[in-house]
């Protein structure tokens, strides 16, 4: 295997070796992180982020309606990082399959903090500053299908994991763009309940592996990358196409030697030739498998042996 750079669909019709792909793209056990931050925020950047941290129980005044005098002024110029969810949800509140959509209403992006490939909302405009392309007078005509940005707003996220602690603890913060009026409503109400009203657990459940995967990439590319190395551009391919296409995935994994290669139940495989959710989690397991070696996959014997085999081999050992 070469690192020449692939489209996903190469990689659907070419035989995977997964012994190359483990062999690439294995990763030394996991240095003690101390932050990991995922901020979900849509503004261009340089906005006031108040750093108090919220809980559920907190409350803030928040309201949009379209009384507001920045009614909809917020939908130009966005910055909004699609999360695999959004393009599942918006896609078939538009009828459309993935591809077509990322064709007609992405662009793609690094997810800077990571170094990993995304899609961003396309806004209008040569420099992208001009309005959504589903913005109207009445507001988002999309509005059951928003991205999870959208919903948020004016939440950002983190996500937290201390030194030595066991577990990921996610807050919220409030971000006050000086255009939105939203913060001056009487209306108060807590981020448990805003949530609630934005109906983001979807959202939450679906993306929480991809949010992983970035929290992490980001961590390790303040070292360098893995081992001190950017990811090859061919796993950044294999990323890209797993967490937005599940067409271009579904096709590799049953058209490849994927199922042949790991242990998964031939229940979770029926389930996976229509199910794109299960396949998108399929696919957030198979990524943290092949970029941080968690056991979120399991190899069969024979591939392990290989694997191990040729690692020894390369390494002189006989
Ligand atoms: S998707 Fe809807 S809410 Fe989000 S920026 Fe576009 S028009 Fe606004
Ligand atoms: S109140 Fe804030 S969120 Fe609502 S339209 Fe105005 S800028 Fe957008």
């Amino acid at each position: 295997m070469t690192n020449t750079p692939r489209t996903p669909d190469d990689c659907e019709d070419e035989y995977m070796d997964q012994e190359d792909l483990v062999d690439q793209c294995y990763v030394r056990p996991e240095p003690n992180l101390e932050l990991e931050v995922f901020d979900a925020v849509r503004g261009q950047g340089g906005f006031p982020v108040n750093p108090v941290r919220l809980t559920a129980e907190d409350n803030f005044h928040f309201r949009c309606h379209k009384g507001v005098s920045c009614w909809n002024e917020c939908c130009h110029g966005a910055d909004i990082t699609l999360t695999p969810c959004d393009i599942l949800k918006m896609s078939k509140h538009l009828g459309v399959r993935p591809a077509e959509f990322l064709a007609a209403h992405t662009v793609p992006a690094t997810f800077d903090k990571s170094n990993l490939p995304v899609a961003k909302l396309k806004m209008s405009g040569a420099d992208g500053k001009g309005a959504c392309a589903f913005v109207g007078p009445e507001g988002c005509s999309i509005y059951e299908a928003r991205p999870a940005t959208c919903r948020y707003y004016p939440l950002g996220l983190v996500s937290m994991k201390m030194k030595d602690a066991e577990a990921k603890e996610d807050f919220h913060f409030i971000v006050t763009e000086p255009h939105c009026k939203g913060h001056q409503e009487e209306r108060e109400l807590n981020v448990a309940a805003y949530k609630a009203e934005q109906q983001v657990a979807d959202y939450e459940r679906v993306d929480r592996g991809w949010i992983d995967i970035l929290m992490k990439m980001a961590s390790w590319a303040t070292l360098g990358g893995p081992m001190g190395k950017d990811v090859s551009i061919q796993t950044k391919k294999m990323f890209f196409m797993a967490t937005t296409d599940v067409d271009a995935f579904r096709r590799f994994v049953l058209g490849s030697r994927f199922l042949e290669s790991y242990e998964i139940a031939a229940e979770a495989v029926e389930i996976i030739k229509t199910d794109d959710e299960a396949l998108l989690l399929l696919g957030f397991d198979w990524l943290k498998n092949i970029l941080f070696n968690e056991p979120t996959l399991v190899l069969k014997e024979q591939i392990l042996q290989g694997a191990i085999a040729k690692a020894r081999q390369d390494m002189g050992a006989a």
